[in-house]
C-alpha cells in the first residue's frame, strides 16, 4: 500500500506516529506531515453505511449478513447504535438481485425495468445489487 504526500505526489513516505487513530505518515520528498485513516477503519465504515442502508430498504439482518458477509449480530448492534428505526414495510418485500456489471447494463437499458421500480444499485466487490420495490408496479 502507497501512501501518497498530498502536498507534493511523492510516495517517498514513511510512517510517523499515531495520531487521533490515524496513522501519521511524513513525507521525505517535501517534509509534509499528514495522517491517513486506516485502511480497516475505512472498511468498517463503508460497510455500516451499506448495512444501514439495506436495513432501511427492508432487508432483514439475515439477508444483510448473507450479502455483506458481516454478521448478523454486527449489523443488529450497528443499527442500535446509530438508532435506526424504519418505517413498516408490511405490505411488501424488497426484491433485489445481484448481476454483473454486462447484466445490470442490459437490465435497466430496458425502459419498463426502470418505470415506477424505486430502484436502488450498489456495487458489492465485482458485481452489483439491484434493489425494487416492486409495490410501485401497477
Ligand atoms: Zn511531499
Amino acid at each position: 500500500m502507497e501512501n501518497i504526500c498530498p502536498k507534493c505526489g511523492s510516495s517517498n513516505t514513511v510512517k510517523s506516529g499515531i495520531i487521533n487513530d490515524k496513522q501519521r505518515f511524513h513525507c521525505k520528498n517535501c517534509g509534509y506531515y499528514f495522517t491517513v485513516r486506516k485502511l480497516g477503519k475505512q472498511i468498517d465504515d463503508y460497510y455500516v453505511t451499506k448495512a444501514l442502508q439495506l436495513y432501511l430498504e427492508g432487508l432483514s439482518y439475515r439477508e444483510i449478513e448473507r450479502i455483506l458477509g458481516v454478521s448478523h449480530v454486527t449489523i443488529s448492534s450497528w443499527i442500535k447504535k446509530y438508532n435506526i428505526t424504519r418505517p413498516p414495510h408490511s405490505e411488501f418485500h424488497p426484491v433485489y438481485k445481484i448481476l454483473k456489471q454486462n447484466e445490470l447494463t442490459e437490465y435497466i437499458s430496458k425502459e419498463e425495468n426502470l418505470t415506477n421500480a424505486g430502484l436502488i444499485i450498489t456495487q458489492f466487490a465485482d458485481k452489483y445489487m439491484l434493489i425494487k420495490w416492486e409495490r410501485f408496479k401497477r
